[in-house]
């Protein structure tokens, strides 16, 4: 058969996570909480199933879930979105923006990324007849060369895609950042396409800057979310998009024959928990001690942080120790040291190596304290 993507190979995420397996190590690679979720979350989906909510939702999602999701953006965000036409749930966010490439993409047209990159982003440009336009984040701050993406700017420019906060990096925009990119966006008649995953996980007094706060760069973009981060639940695999209603409606063309609907007790459980705002307002400070104490474990170490504002993760410099490539060093650390973590070269199309590795903080106490005993040793 002809592969549709012929340069693709296994993600490294799946590569890392066997090989911690395999050498039974500690999995500070791919991206997951090793602690438990709330129990009165399972303990609403367990109630949806037992009360019968087990056939198939509406296919833009569970009108309750929409509502109480419009309700909360309008109270983070003072930002007023109709859950009748402005949101559909899906199976994650990566289908989220999977769907959003479907919706805008022609054959031929450009898509702006930034790299470092998330996995899934190229090969879902790719699949979908566009060309990859990548543009590096400035080393070592990876902050945003606004001036070389307005270079980067063809007639065949459709979208951008932004992440913020930022994976693998842990780098939140500004309000700066989302005015140029306006700029860019509107001038150009670009899509935007807002990865916003990580919108809770956000550290020292920064703010999340989501594209639905400013409405001429919302009228132009498809923002996605994922309540596996919001909820300590990445297995669920359950997302949203936020559009305006012109958008979402090619959006939901693509959704409806592919996906169609979403697990619904699920969406019931969530719809009920997401009354307490706690949950997910208390996740910054959380997440910010658990970045802080690896820090702190490493301080003494030949590990050098680059600072992370945001998401699960923290990129660490290992230059004084070895002049090993990122891939062969992590490859070391999972096979003599016991410890998975991701070569940041993996998120770059040519593999650019500054020997950089991307820790995942989004781990118990007694787990950043063994997998800091094994890098002590290194
Ligand atoms: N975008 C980024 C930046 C992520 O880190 C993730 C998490 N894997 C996703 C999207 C996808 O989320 P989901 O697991 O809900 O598909
Ligand atoms: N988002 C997670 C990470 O960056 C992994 C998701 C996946 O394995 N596809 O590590």
């Amino acid at each position: 058969m002809q592969s549709k993507l012929p340069t693709i190979g296994t993600s490294i995420f799946t590569v890392m996570s066997q090989l911690a397996v395999q050498h039974k190590a500690i999995n500070l690679g791919q991206g997951f909480p090793d602690f438990p979720m709330s129990e009165t979350l399972i303990n609403c989906v367990s109630d949806a199933m037992h009360a019968g909510g087990n056939q198939y939702a509406h296919t833009y999602g569970l009108p309750l879930l929409r509502e109480r999701l419009a309700e909360k953006i309008n109270f983070l965000y003072q930002t007023a979105i109709d859950p009748e036409t402005e949101i559909t749930v899906t199976p994650g966010g990566t289908y989220a923006i999977f769907t959003a490439f479907s919706t805008i993409i022609q054959p031929g047209d450009e898509v702006i990324i930034f790299e470092p990159a998330y996995d899934s982003y190229i090969p879902n440009i790719t699949f979908n007849g566009g060309v990859v336009v990548p543009i590096a984040l400035e080393f070592p701050n990876y902050s945003i060369p606004w001036d070389k993406v307005s270079d980067a700017i063809t007639k065949k420019t459709k979208a951008i895609l932004v992440n913020t906060p930022h994976n693998p990096t842990g780098v939140v925009m500004t309000k700066e950042d989302l005015l140029q990119l306006q700029e860019i966006v509107l001038t150009n008649n670009l899509y935007l396409i807002s990865d916003e995953v990580y919108e809770h996980l956000i550290y020292d007094n920064k703010q999340h800057e989501t594209a639905m706060k400013y409405p001429d760069l919302f009228a132009r973009s498809f923002v996605c979310f994922s309540f596996g981060k919001t909820y300590h639940c990445t297995g669920w695999k359950l997302g949203y998009c936020v559009a305006p209603a012109a958008l979402m409606k090619e959006y939901r063309k693509v959704h409806q024959f592919n996906a169609f609907s979403c697990d619904t007790p699920k969406q019931l459980g969530i719809a009920e928990y997401m009354n307490n705002r706690e949950a997910y307002l208390t996740l910054g400070t959380m997440y910010q001690e658990k970045r802080d104490y690896l820090r702190s474990l490493l301080a003494n170490t030949q590990f050098k942080y680059i600072p992370s504002s945001g998401s699960y993760f923290e990129s660490y410099r290992y230059e004084a120790l070895s002049d090993e490539s990122d891939k062969v060093f992590a490859e070391r650390l999972v096979k003599d040291f016991g410890i998975a973590v991701i070569p940041m070269s993996a998120f770059y199309q040519n593999a650019t190596d500054h020997k950089v590795i991307r820790l995942c903080f989004a781990k118990k106490t007694e787990t950043l304290e063994a997998a800091a005993a094994c890098l002590l040793k290194v």
